[in-house]
């Protein structure tokens, strides 16, 4: 059934108007007409099945048919630190990992990052990533966005994973010995999964060493080199499979 979103489902008499945004996209192209159901999902989790009671390219009268359970949410939190990508890589990134159910993105910047911003670009680069995390948000009815943390330096990083608790993956291209499949076979579930992916230029030898010393194991994901954000995809969806909660 086709879910739509609102920001905030008002009901009068167990009716809902849907404003134009969404009414046009109902009525003009998708074509959907009165008698059709559909789920409607607001930011605040709430999901109901609904029919059309009355549909114009304005606006859409839905008759809430009954309230939907609210997802659970996995109890496992998923944190992704990705060196800060060039814009539309990062912006994907940060879509895909949000739709897959990361919990907290916190990015970096390394010694091979070709992207460094000042105080006022980084703010605006904040608002743009928690606006696309929303919207994923949205999309893919989480109850609630992925935390996008301001970008930090290097040595901060480290900082920020000594206070993070739970299991982390340092992704390094370099790896020779260990893979991600035997790591998180071989240890326990946790509550709190930290992955840490590098940028465009991959991770420096010392800088790698710098994140083993601080007791992050160090995995590879085979042969292929994948590109920064498909490597973060790649273990969100991993870890989402292994522990989290890919699967109803
Ligand atoms: N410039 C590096 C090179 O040519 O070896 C590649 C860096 S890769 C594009 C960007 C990041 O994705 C890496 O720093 C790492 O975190 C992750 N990554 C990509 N492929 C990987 C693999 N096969 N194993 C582990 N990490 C990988």
């Amino acid at each position: 059934m086709r879910r739509f979103f609102i920001e905030k489902i008002e009901l009068n008499d167990g009716l809902c108007v849907i404003p134009e945004k969404e009414a046009k996209h109902m009525a003009k192209v998708l074509r959907m007409k009165q008698g059709d159901s559909f789920i409607l999902m607001d930011s605040h989790g709430s999901r109901f099945e609904s029919i059309i009671e009355d549909i114009s390219r304005h606006e859409v009268t839905a008759r809430i048919i009954r309230e939907l359970a609210k997802p659970e949410s996995s109890s496992l939190s998923i944190n992704i630190c990705q060196a800060v990508l060039k814009p539309q890589k990062m912006d994907y990134m940060i879509e895909k990992t949000s739709e897959l159910g990361v919990s907290r993105i916190i990015p970096f910047y390394s010694e091979r990052t070709v992207i460094k911003m000042d105080e006022k670009q980084a703010s605006n680069k904040i608002r743009r990533w928690t606006e696309i995390s929303i919207g994923a948000s949205k999309q893919s009815g989480r109850l609630a966005p992925a935390e996008i943390d301001i970008p930090v330096k290097f040595d901060n990083l480290l900082e920020t994973l000594g206070k993070l608790g739970g299991f982390k993956v340092l992704l390094w291209e370099g790896e020779e010995y260990k893979s991600l499949k035997e790591t998180l076979r071989s240890n326990k579930i946790s509550e709190n999964f930290t992955g840490i992916i590098g940028p465009e230029g991959g991770f420096t030898k010392k800088e790698a060493a710098m994140l083993k010393e601080a007791g992050i194991i160090s995995v590879s994901l085979g042969s292929r080199i994948l590109r920064a954000e498909t490597a973060a995809i790649a273990l969100t969806a991993v870890i989402q499979y292994e522990w989290g909660d890919l699967g109803v």
